[in-house]
């Protein structure tokens, strides 16, 4: 039998066949420990009822353990030249899907229906490209799709930022935005040796679980963030300054921001970073009235 695909020795042997040269620009690492891939799947709860959407292959080291638990697989890759690797590797799996296409220009909401509607539940298992970690996480929980869990491995500073707590240096826009669609833990460490090459970050594994209705309800989303945007614009500017500096024509509704602030409770003196996500609600939904 041959080894699995993530063991150095099996990953090496692949390189070397197709003369592989990494891209940095497409946030090319490679796992090579497929005890780290193995402790991933079995912290996701992938099952033989589960649907995985992978994002980014590579040469197919998680694609592998993932097809051997799930009962789908559908994998983004956007490098072409992973084709013929991927068809050769993976051809002894026949519960796998390669889909050769940028990820943040595919139509998710139409894949989950038309190529997943036979599992019980669907997830998002990867190991992002760490230069678009962001933007993936995102446009996943954005668009609002039908996922029980997002679980993915990524640099432990974002990792940080995501699941962060108020009055803390990690605490910003993005732990609100996570906090909002899902629960999240970081599930793992990985360190940053078990890659080839290897990134000068360690890594972490999140584990999002998707909640069926946001933390908190607000008057109009889009407002809501963009009160929590402008509020961490200038982390040591107080919440006053943020919000006349930040908002559309903040500063000429200088008056009105000093009242809504008054009206919520909350003191226009503090930092966005200590505001917990109910307080940027019941603030973004006093100001909306004014602002809309
Ligand atoms: N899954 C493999 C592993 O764990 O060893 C490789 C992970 S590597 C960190 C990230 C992968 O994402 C690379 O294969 C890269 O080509 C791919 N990638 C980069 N940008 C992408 C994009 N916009 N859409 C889909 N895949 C992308």
């Amino acid at each position: 039998m041959e080894k699995e695909i993530a063991t150095l020795s099996r990953t090496k042997q692949i390189l070397e066949k197709y003369s592989f040269s990494f891209k940095k620009s497409l946030g090319q690492n490679f796992i090579v420990e497929p005890n780290i891939l193995h402790r991933m799947i079995e912290r996701a709860g992938v099952t033989e009822e589960t649907g995985v959407i992978e994002i980014g292959p590579g040469i197919g080291a998680l694609t592998e353990q993932l097809a051997k638990n799930a009962k789908k697989v559908i994998a983004f890759e956007v490098d072409g030249r992973l084709l013929p690797i991927l068809e050769e590797n993976l051809a002894p799996y026949s519960n796998i899907e390669i889909i050769y296409q940028d990820v943040l220009k595919a139509n998710l909401h139409e894949i989950i229906e038309k190529k997943l509607n036979n599992c019980r539940e669907v997830m998002v298992v990867a190991n992002l490209p760490y230069y678009i970690t962001t933007p993936i996480i995102m446009k996943l929980l954005e668009n609002r799709l039908p996922l029980k869990a997002i679980v993915v491995m990524l640099q432990k500073e974002v990792a940080e930022r995501m699941t962060a707590k108020p009055s803390t240096k990690d605490y910003g826009s993005l732990s609100i935005a996570v906090q909002y669609y899902t629960e999240a833990k970081t599930v793992m460490s990985v360190p940053k040796t078990v890659f080839i090459p290897q990134p000068n970050v360690d890594s972490s594994v999140i584990r999002l679980d998707l909640r069926p209705e946001p933390l908190i309800h607000v008057k109009n989303e889009a407002f809501f963030f963009q009160v929590v945007k402008a509020s961490f614009a200038q982390r040591r500017k107080t919440l006053l300054n943020n919000l006349l500096n930040n908002l559309p024509n903040g500063k000429a509704n200088k008056n009105i921001i000093e009242e809504c602030l008054t009206s919520a409770g909350i003191d226009g003196k503090r930092r966005g970073e200590s505001l917990t996500i109910e307080e940027f609600a019941l603030l973004s939904d006093r100001l909306y009235e004014i602002f809309k």
